[in-house]
């Protein structure tokens, strides 16, 4: 046996084929570890992907129903636009319905009235502001005159 052989004395002994059998072990549990892993965020990612795709289409829908487009500035592009609650009492209404989405709610429960699209800009404006600078939302004054959402 001449000093570059490459047989590896340490294989023959007892000692040396269990460390290799323990090696191979650990590295087949770890790597099976890794690929369990790697197999539940790809069907994590799956889920939510589809469970975005479903919340897109139901969104879609339901501001379809609601008229489509800002019922102040009327803003139509999808993404700037949700659902707003015309009288307000958006936190609380929010509470009831948990983690659900108001899409979601609105979808499930046949469209109920009081409810309108605004974009994002006009939303905030109306919160913020009571109002919107565009001026066709309703204002807190209405609101308290109507005795709505005390
Ligand atoms: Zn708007
Ligand atoms: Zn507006």
């Amino acid at each position: 046996m001449g000093a570059f052989d490459m047989k590896l004395p340490w294989r023959e002994t007892e000692a040396g084929k269990q460390w290799l059998r323990a090696y191979k072990n650990r590295w087949k549990k770890e790597n099976r570890k890794k690929n369990l892993e790697k197999a539940r965020a790809y069907g994590r990612k799956r889920y939510h992907d589809r469970d975005k795709a479903i919340y897109r289409t139901i969104r879609e829908t339901v501001l379809n129903h609601y008229g489509g487009q800002c019922a102040c500035c009327g803003e139509s592009v999808y993404e700037f636009l949700a659902m707003d609650h015309i009288f307000g009492g958006g936190n609380k209404h929010r509470k009831a319905r948990k983690k659900d989405t108001l899409a979601m709610w609105l979808y499930e429960n046949g469209y109920p009235e009081g409810f309108q699209v605004l974009c994002h800009n006009c939303n905030m404006a109306k919160g913020f502001y009571g109002r919107c600078p565009h001026g066709s939302t309703i204002s807190k004054l209405f609101k308290s005159a109507m005795a709505i959402d005390k």
